[in-house]
């Protein structure tokens, strides 16, 4: 249950309510920007029902949340919770770019691209280091090795780096050099890696997976946010489709959606969710048009040989266009990019 507390509350009313939620098992958390006025009750539901929080002096409402998510409904933040990665920020008016190849391969290559992506006006450097492959002969990533470039690139253009963590025993390494934890598509149900990162204290991309369901898929920001970590980026990719004319279906519905039933920010990755740079620009329009809070792209200097997602990944000349065609559609809805 979602409980506002009054305007005048006093710390003896706010301490009764909380030891009496406690007792009843209740784990109680705060929303953020409320000046702890709203908070969230959350347990077993005949013995929340016993506390009857809404006899209590000091308090104002109580709204019983029937989603299966509470920390993730907008209910508990009425407010968009506008997100802070360093200067940036995602829900807010300005719309991130987020841009860079798929895998992080080469030093050279990446500080290059690097420079490329942020001269076109993207602020998030992207980049796997350690790759969910389907095949276990495909290349899995450089490890540590591809964060230390990362970490460069970060220090060369001042991009800030968004990159996957894959394993709960890698979340600390990949905090040492990330700005930003990606979660993939296929850990979105990985609960382990969920509550790690939930704990890491850095901001989590958590990425929808290819067969999840909206609900589910905000039950899986719910493990991040129980766990004490409220900076929680969506990302709609693509959910599979029955065609194989493309990659994935870009579920852009799930976008003005999602921004109704949550206060997360949510953005948008054509690149994975068309798998063809054919149809990435056209879908980052609409992304955009449709409210997206920011946008992953993937771009490669040469697609050709990239090591991974060399078809969805666009040219440099395709991207710098895209980011201009981009300009009006944000400026429209009152945004900017
Ligand atoms: C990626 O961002 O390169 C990636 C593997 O994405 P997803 O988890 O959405 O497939
Ligand atoms: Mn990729």
């Amino acid at each position: 249950m979602i409980i506002h507390l009054k305007a005048n509350v006093t710390e003896g009313q706010r301490k009764r309510l909380t030891r009496k939620l406690a007792l009843l098992g209740a784990a109680i958390y705060y929303s953020p920007g409320t000046g702890d006025r709203l908070l969230a009750a959350i347990g077993e539901p005949s013995r929340m029902a016993q506390a009857d929080p809404g006899k209590l002096p000091g308090v104002e409402r109580v709204v019983e949340i029937a989603t299966p998510y509470k920390l993730a409904n907008r209910e508990f933040r009425p407010e968009n919770a506008t997100l802070r990665v360093g200067p940036l920020s995602f829900g807010g008016k300005k719309i991130p770019v987020i841009a860079g190849p798929c895998s992080v391969e080469n030093r050279t290559d990446l500080l290059a691209l690097a420079r490329i992506v942020r001269k076109a006006g993207a602020t998030l450097l992207r980049g796997g280091a350690f790759k969910p492959r389907t095949s276990p002969y495909s290349f899995q990533g450089l490890g540590e090795e591809g964060l230390a470039i990362l970490a460069e690139a970060r220090d060369e253009t001042g991009l800030l780096i968004v990159t996957e963590v894959m394993d709960t025993r890698d979340v600390d390494l990949v905090c040492r050099y990330a700005d930003v934890l990606q979660v993939g598509a296929r850990n979105i149900q990985n609960f382990n890696l969920l509550k790690e990162v939930g704990k890491a204290g850095k901001p989590v991309l958590l990425k929808r997976g290819m067969m999840t369901k909206v609900t589910e898929y905000l039950m899986s920001a719910e493990y991040i946010l129980s766990n004490g970590n409220y900076d929680v980026i969506l990302c709609e990719r693509g959910i599979r489709g029955f065609d194989p004319a493309t990659r994935n279906t870009l579920d852009l519905t799930a976008i003005p959606l999602i921004h109704h039933l949550s206060h997360l920010p949510i953005i948008a990755d054509p690149s994975h969710g068309t798998g063809h740079w054919r149809w990435v620009s056209p879908m980052a329009r609409a992304a955009v048009a449709a409210g997206a809070d920011g946008l992953m792209l993937e771009v490669h200097e040469q697609p050709d040989e990239a090591f991974s997602d060399g078809d969805q990944s666009l040219l440099p000349e395709r991207f710098r266009s895209l980011m201009k065609e981009l300009k009006p559609i944000a400026s429209t809805i009152g945004r900017q990019i």
